[in-house]
């Protein structure tokens, strides 16, 4: 039987829309089950750009980790362009002054949001997960931080992606979509981010 052939993601040129930034080498199957979700999950166009290097300036080489406080400005204020949301997605270890280790990090309402892979290719004893749970790991990840931007504050419904998740255990706890409210204030909120961005559109033609 013939091997099949992986589908390859596509770098779709910029949509406007939400676009997916690999920072440092990611594998294709994660950044397109990445795009797909968040496709799916906003009914947005997402693309997927070519990779870019992290910048040294975020690294702390005490912690060997990376400042995704500073990833965040780096993407905001070079690779958000047109873009609504810009998602980083790298398999670097981040983590912010306070915490030890974060999966992801979002400004409620910004325009950027970072996920690293780095933590979640193990079992909590330590074994590797399946790709599977590896990916759904990421996806979960990317819509919880990406909910953030559209200023979804956290939710404590039972399962809802949206709920905080501190550890691996947590993470897998929670589906991979949203609950049904905050689904419709996602709904909502993207319909704003919209209309904004279409009324500033105009000014701009206008003007
Ligand atoms: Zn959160
Ligand atoms: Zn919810």
């Amino acid at each position: 039987m013939k091997k099949k052939e992986p589908p390859r993601t596509v770098h779709r040129p910029p949509s406007g829309y939400i676009s997916v930034v690999p920072l440092g080498h990611i594998k294709e199957d994660v950044l397109r089950v990445v795009a797909d979700s968040i496709q799916g999950v906003l009914r947005l166009p997402v693309d997927v750009t070519p990779e870019v290097g992290l910048p040294e300036s975020a690294f702390m080489s005490a912690r060997n980790q990376y400042n995704v406080l500073d990833l965040i400005k780096f993407l905001e204020s070079n690779h958000a362009g047109p873009s609504l949301k810009v998602l980083g997605v790298t398999a670097k270890d981040i983590a912010n002054p306070i915490l030890t280790y974060v999966f992801g990090t979002a400004f409620m309402d910004g325009k950027a949001a970072v996920v690293s892979t780095a933590r979640l290719q193990l079992s909590v004893n330590g074994e590797l997960v399946s790709r599977e749970q590896f990916l759904e790991r990421v996806v979960k990840a990317a819509i919880h931080e990406i909910g953030h931007t559209f200023n979804i504050p956290h939710c404590h419904k039972d399962h809802c992606v949206m709920r905080a998740s501190n550890s691996l255990t947590e993470l897998d706890e929670k589906m991979s979509y949203l609950c049904d409210y905050c689904e419709l204030f996602l709904a909502e909120a993207v319909g704003d981010a919209l209309r904004t961005r279409s009324a500033q559109t105009r000014q701009a033609e206008s003007g």
